[in-house]
C-alpha cells in the first residue's frame, strides 16, 4: 500500500508522514531530502543547480537514509540539508526535468515491494498516481513560516519572519511554476488546511482515512 502526501513548506508534512509511518508500521519516503542531497552534491562539487550535470548527479550518486542520517556519495550530509543554503538550491535543482526523473525513478523502486508513506511535492499527481490514499496538506504562508522558524529556533537558528515569509514565497513559486511537475492536488487527494488544527489532529484525520 502506498500513501502520499503533498503540499508546500511548512503545512507539517514530514512530521505528519513520518507518525503515519510509524502508526501504520509502514517505511517512510522524504523525497524532499532526496532533491536536497543532490542540491549539497552540486553545491559540494561547484556544478550549476539547475543543469544537466545536476542530473548526472541525481542519476549517478548514492544517497542514502539510515537511522536518521542522510549519506550522499559517502559523505554524511544529514546537517547540511537543512540549512538554508541547501533549502534554497534543493527547490532550483528541482525545476531541471532530467533530476526529476532520475529521483521519479529511484522513488519508484520501492513499489511493489515495501507499503510505505511519501511526502514531497509530486507524488500523488506523478510518481504514485496509483496510490491507494492520497493527502495534501495547505496552510495559510504565515502560519507555515512561522512553524519553520519556530523549527529552525530548535536547531539555534534564527532568522526573522520577514526573512523567512521571502524565502518561502521564492520557493512556492519555482515549485508552482516550474515546466515539470508543478506543485498541485492530485484529484482525487484529500486537502486538508492544517492553518488552524494542532498536530495530532491531522495524524488523527490521516490514520481513520487510511484505515477506512
Ligand atoms: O520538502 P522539502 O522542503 O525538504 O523539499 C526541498 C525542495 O525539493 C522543495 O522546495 C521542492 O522544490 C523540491 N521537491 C520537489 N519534489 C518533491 C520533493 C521536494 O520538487 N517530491
Amino acid at each position: 500500500m502506498i500513501v502520499t502526501i503533498d503540499g508546500p513548506a511548512g503545512t507539517g508534512k514530514s512530521t505528519a508522514a513520518k507518525r503515519l509511518a510509524a502508526a501504520l508500521g509502514f517505511e517512510y519516503l522524504d523525497t524532499g531530502a532526496m532533491y536536497r542531497a543532490v542540491a549539497a552534491l552540486c553545491l559540494e562539487a561547484e556544478v550549476e543547480l539547475n543543469s544537466l550535470a545536476a542530473a548526472e548527479l541525481a542519476r549517478t550518486s548514492s544517497i542514502t537514509f539510515q537511522s536518521g542520517r542522510t549519506m550522499a556519495r559517502g559523505m554524511d550530509v544529514t546537517e547540511f540539508l537543512r540549512s538554508p543554503e541547501v533549502t534554497r538550491a534543493a527547490s532550483i535543482v528541482a525545476q531541471h526535468p532530467e533530476v526529476r526523473a532520475a529521483l521519479v525513478a529511484r522513488q519508484r523502486e520501492l513499489a511493489g515491494v515495501l507499503n510505505f508513506v511519501c511526502e514531497g511535492r509530486d507524488q500523488g499527481t506523478v510518481v504514485f498516481p496509483q496510490a491507494e490514499c492520497k493527502f495534501f496538506l495547505t496552510a495559510s504562508p504565515e502560519e507555515r513560516a512561522k512553524r519553520r522558524m519556530d523549527e529552525l529556533a530548535l536547531c539555534g537558528k534564527h532568522v526573522s519572519f520577514e526573512e523567512m515569509l521571502t524565502q518561502q514565497r521564492e520557493r512556492d513559486e519555482r515549485d508552482l511554476n516550474r515546466d515539470v511537475a508543478p506543485l498541485r492536488p492530485a484529484n482525487d487527494a484529500i486537502v486538508i488546511d492544517t492553518t488552524a488544527i494542532s498536530l495530532e489532529e491531522v495524524l488523527k484525520r490521516l490514520e481513520a482515512e487510511v484505515r477506512r
